[in-house]
């Protein structure tokens, strides 16, 4: 039997090394994305929201008593999801790298969801907070990736048709 308390340390170190793969992959996203400047500027952004976050959810650990040495060992659980990031070297890496984002904030969504149920179930109001300011961060881009994928998918066909401006990233 594991109490409540514990789940929800559990699930905050799950977060931090989700966030923790976040910056790996936004960073990689960013550093080999070329021709389509607004998609670039906007996972820069997040990319510095997540860093942000990491160490927000670091703070509730630590302050719930949680040792965050044994984060590192935890990041392998998300390594998977990272793994959608082996589209980044194919002809359609744009629409590979897009796609994978828009995978990973959801899968965020759905941690901080559990996570603000969670700490309303053990009356962490403070972790709640951080963890429903988060999920207002990750549903935002969630949001700007849904409306901007139909504009970056329209422009890699056409760019791809003509052979202009490189399509591929
Ligand atoms: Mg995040
Ligand atoms: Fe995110």
């Amino acid at each position: 039997m594991t109490n409540p308390q514990d789940h929800l340390l559990d699930w905050l170190r799950d977060a931090h090394a989700m966030e923790q793969q976040a910056i790996t992959m936004l960073s990689a996203l960013a550093r080999r994305i070329e021709n389509y400047p607004e998609l670039r500027a906007k996972i820069e952004d997040h990319l510095a929201e997540t860093k942000r976050q990491a160490s927000q959810i670091e703070s509730c650990i630590e302050r719930l008593g949680g040792n965050t040495s044994v984060i590192k060992d935890l990041a392998a659980t998300f390594i998977a999801m990272g793994q959608g990031l082996s589209g980044l070297f194919v002809e359609d890496e744009i629409i590979k790298g897009t796609m994978a984002s828009y995978t990973f904030e959801h899968m965020e969504i759905a941690a901080y969801r559990v996570l603000i149920a969670a700490a309303d179930a053990v009356g962490d109001l403070e972790t709640s907070t951080v963890c429903a300011r988060i999920l207002a961060e990750e549903e935002a881009m969630a949001g700007w990736l849904a409306e901007n994928i139909p504009v970056v998918t329209a422009k890699y066909l056409s760019r791809e048709a003509t052979g202009g401006v490189e399509a591929k990233r």
